[in-house]
């Protein structure tokens, strides 16, 4: 379904179609030309959910974990891989975290970027977080609102009040009003479905 995606075009993705849970890992790897087990493995399985084939996936974390030689590479990283695509081991076809899940899985630990930042992160670095997602479409009134739902435990709420933020001004003059969410009203309660909300948008 939708468009064929490539290692090269998860960069721009990320900026204009991924919740803030993946930006914050597609940051991370940015930054430090790597990421921990199980964010390689959150990451990984959204990724695939978006339509990145095993190939473009191998080519995306080859080309990302920039600092170490092939050998490393492939010993310690392709296996684990093309496991999450079914393709060694057990075979089991791997399918993207669901929020729920991610936000009840394993607290992230000093150095680990895995996690809902709604849910895992401090509020200093939420709001960084935010500010870098949104720019200047983040007025100060909505800083306030999504902070106070994440406060009382409304990760969704907050989350979908910053997709309705990301695609609020597009170019080309499509928008997301405040209320209208992942479309007609609903909330985000996967990544993937954000994505495909946000493409649908995008397009
Ligand atoms: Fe990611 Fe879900 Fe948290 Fe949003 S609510 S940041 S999609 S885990």
């Amino acid at each position: 379904d939708g468009e064929a995606i490539t290692a090269e075009m998860v960069p721009e993705l990320a900026n204009q179609s991924f919740p803030l849970c993946m930006r914050n890992m597609q940051d991370t790897l940015k930054g430090s030309k790597h990421l921990k087990h199980e964010g390689r493995q959150q990451y990984s399985l959204f990724l695939k959910g978006i339509g990145l084939s095993v190939e473009e996936a191998i080519a995306f974390w080859r080309k990302s974990f920039s600092s170490i030689t092939d050998d490393k590479f492939n010993k310690e990283y392709r296996y684990n891989i093309r496991h999450n695509y079914g393709l060694e081991g057990s075979r089991k076809n791997y399918t993207p975290k669901s929020c729920t899940a991610i936000i009840t899985g394993p607290m992230p630990g000093p150095g680990q970027a895995h996690g809902c930042p709604f849910r895992h992160h401090s509020e200093q670095a939420l709001t960084s977080l935010l500010h870098s997602t949104l720019g200047g479409t983040l007025a100060n009134s909505d800083l306030k609102e999504i902070l106070a739902a994440t406060k009382s435990g409304h990760y969704h709420v907050a989350c979908t009040r910053v997709f309705e933020l990301q695609h609020a001004k597009l170019p080309g003059g499509a928008s997301v009003p405040k209320g209208e969410g992942l479309g007609g009203g609903d909330s985000v309660d996967h990544p993937n479905r954000y994505f495909d909300a946000s493409r649908k948008v995008i397009r």
